[in-house]
């Protein structure tokens, strides 16, 4: 199904505005795709049926099937299209999945690949539990000075990168990346769940690949898990749809359309998480007892350079170190926050604070700090009021906390 206006042009905001409407019947559109939940598709005549099945053997990405997804699924990818660029977007049932989907998609027994060693922890797990017993063999490496070229083998297919990396924020170098990745005819992946396609664009950068975890900024409400594969080239695209199918991943209409809800203030909520962001992590620089501040948008950060050549903005992730505090130290300034809660993910409106396991520091080459390190996601409250926060955790946390984090 093609409707003119999902091909919508100008710059990202506009696109991410207008891909997918929805087309006019008998002169009048709704603004919103409906929710078109089904099973089954019905066709009109055997005939009909024929040609379906036959456009969607030839690549064609038209549903014969509920679980190929609907009308409100195809102006999702639409939409996401629109903010990666690529061929083709795949739609899966978290972020997750849309990584082991990259991974089964493009991997057979006895293939190597090469992983960034800031990448999200869950995939060290994927690592253990499935790749390893498939014969497929990971190295993790930090891509700097060439050590990512000298991992590459005879048989290593795939890089699978993330940049920034998880919990530091560590940026790589993308382009050089893609150039090493062509010259050696190895296939490119990257999660782009920090930029979220408004702020880098991997696929313009010569990546192949390029996974989202929609659950984060792209749905931004914190209300729906997703995730996203989206393709820079058919051949890729052929390969990623073969394993979509297979395995069956699909998503329901209805977090299809929470997705694309959210999406379409993606840029405003963005530039104010950075906004916020940006305040909160320049407060945080000047507090006694706070060490390094992660947060690629300053200039003390390690990745600073590149994220500006590379980068159209920050999101609302910072970290930051406790000098010389323990794991307990962290978890009272944690627990005397008020506005930002205690959990897991990010990319929602609100404030969210994890104390980062030590054992995850340890995997990234880049951490050479003392101290513990607290994971904030600054969300979209009023930035004087989550200071306001921070301060008041920082100075209540007891005395027992306040005397490790004297060292
Ligand atoms: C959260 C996250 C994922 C996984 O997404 P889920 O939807 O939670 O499965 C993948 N990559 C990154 C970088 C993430 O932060």
């Amino acid at each position: 199904m093609t409707h003119d206006v999902r091909q919508a042009s100008g710059a990202l905001a506009t696109r991410i505005v207008h891909a997918g409407s929805p087309p006019f019947v008998n002169g009048t559109a709704p603004v919103n795709v409906p929710v078109e939940r089904t099973s089954t598709v019905r066709h009109a005549s055997t005939a009909a049926q024929h040609e379906v099945h036959a456009r969607r053997k030839a690549g064609e990405n038209v549903a014969s099937y509920g679980r190929h997804g609907s009308q409100t699924h195809r102006a999702l990818e639409d939409a996401l299209l629109a903010l990666e660029g690529g061929v083709r977007a795949f739609l899966v049932p978290s972020g997750l999945s849309a990584i082991s989907l990259t991974f089964l998609a493009l991997l057979s027994p006895g293939d190597h690949v090469i992983v960034t060693d800031s990448i999200y922890a869950p995939v060290r797990r994927l690592d253990a539990a499935l790749l390893q017993r498939l014969g497929i063999e990971l190295s993790y490496v930090a891509p700097a000075d060439g050590q990512l070229e000298a991992a590459i083998r005879p048989h290593t297919r795939l890089i699978y990168t993330e940049s920034p990396g998880s919990l530091l924020y560590e940026i790589y170098d993308l382009p050089a990346i893609a150039r090493v990745a062509r010259r050696h005819d190895i296939v490119l992946a990257t999660d782009n769940t920090w930029a979220s396609g408004i702020l880098f664009r991997p696929l313009d950068a010569g990546a192949d690949i390029s996974v989202l975890a929609a659950t984060k900024y792209v749905a931004g409400h914190s209300d729906v898990m997703l995730g996203a594969v989206i393709a820079r080239t058919d051949a890729v695209a052929a390969r990623i749809a073969a394993a979509h199918d297979v395995l069956g991943l699909t998503i329901g209409a209805d977090d299809a359309y929470l997705a694309l809800r959210g999406v379409r203030t993606l840029p405003v909520r963005m530039a104010q998480h950075q906004h916020n962001a940006t305040h909160v992590a320049q407060w945080l620089q000047t507090q006694p007892g706070v060490g390094r501040v992660y947060y690629p948008a300053l200039p003390e950060d390690p990745g600073h350079a590149l994220w500006k050549r590379d980068f159209k903005g920050a999101n609302g992730l910072v970290s930051f170190v406790l000098e010389g505090a323990d794991v307990r130290a962290a978890e009272h300034v944690a627990d005397a926050l008020r506005l930002f809660a205690i959990g897991a993910s990010w990319g929602g409106y609100e404030s969210l604070v994890t104390v980062v396991a030590p054992e995850r520091l340890d995997d990234h080459a880049q951490w050479n700090q003392a101290g513990a390190v607290l994971r904030l996601h600054v969300g979209l409250e009023d930035a004087d009021d989550l200071i306001a926060d921070l301060a008041q955790a920082l100075q209540r946390a007891p005395a027992a906390a306040l005397h490790a984090i004297g060292g």
